[in-house]
């Protein structure tokens, strides 16, 4: 009696052990089938509209969400926003910000420098909105000087806050502040990934399309800066139309920053 009680009590610890084995199995099986179906946010950025520079049709029809930075004050600057605005592609300011090296006329006509007051830097902004009415957020042109300034960063913070902004840091600059008050004031701030183009080739674009990849398999998203331009633009927009349905069969999706922004926050 004793000893099929022992029995009883065995074979009853051993289907414990065996459900909870087949429980981890299956645990393990679902984890692994939700990482492989989970979805990995690419954010195209493309910067430097405002001059119909090559690549701007090719970037503007290519049948994807994507973000164009305009910059403002630039001969085209309302043209191909509008043109990308057509195309149903989310708008940022592309904030012409001084650069330690380069020149002012790099800058254009809104150019924003070390020496204005925060008024100034108001009044240029609000200008660059009636230019480009439809951006949703803004992000940095050059700026390795400006985005170090508390006093220039402070204003662009703030005119993000009375905006409804979001704020993409390009990283231009190691110890720039945007960060920083960013969080201070509040404002929904992300920070660039991977540059497309440093490299002017189809192959590099095509290279750092993967490191994306790479990038958003670790944390979920990548955010890429590529641009338009006569050097840039061609081999930019021709690795991302053979990259895009490539990438979308790994579980990449596509999306503008508002809507990565959005996706997060649900998360
Ligand atoms: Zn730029």
């Amino acid at each position: 009696m004793k000893k099929s009680l022992k029995g009883i009590i065995l074979t009853f610890c051993a289907l414990i052990v065996l459900m909870g084995l087949s429980y981890s199995t299956y645990a393990e099986e679902t984890s692994t089938k939700e990482q492989v179906n989970k979805k990995l946010y690419i954010a195209v950025i493309i910067d430097d509209f405002g001059n119909q520079m090559a690549g701007t049709d090719a970037i503007a029809n290519l049948p994807i969400p994507l973000t164009g930075a305009v910059i403002p004050g630039m001969p085209y600057a309302k043209e191909d926003a509008e043109k990308l605005h057509a195309a149903g592609k989310e708008i940022i300011l592309h904030v012409p910000l001084e650069p330690i090296n380069g020149k002012p006329n790099w800058l254009g006509p809104k150019g924003i420098t070390t020496g204005m007051g925060v008024d100034k830097v108001k009044t240029t902004l609000e200008s660059a909105m009636e230019e480009i009415p439809y951006a949703l957020g803004m992000n940095n042109h050059m700026g390795s000087r400006a985005m170090q300034n508390k006093t220039i960063v402070g204003a662009l913070m703030n005119f993000a806050k009375e905006k409804g902004f979001y704020f993409v840091d390009s990283k231009t600059c190691k110890n720039d502040v945007a960060l920083a008050l960013a969080n201070e004031k509040q404002i929904t701030y992300l920070e660039r990934d991977v540059f497309l183009d440093n490299t002017p080739t189809t192959e590099y674009v095509i290279g750092q399309l993967q490191e994306a990849l790479k990038v958003a398999q670790k944390k979920g998203y990548a955010i890429v800066i590529g641009h338009v331009g006569p050097q840039k633009g061609p081999h930019t927009s021709a690795a991302l139309k053979a990259m895009i349905p490539k990438l979308q069969a790994q579980n990449v999706e596509f999306v503008t920053v508002s809507t990565l922004i959005n996706n997060l926050r649900a998360q």
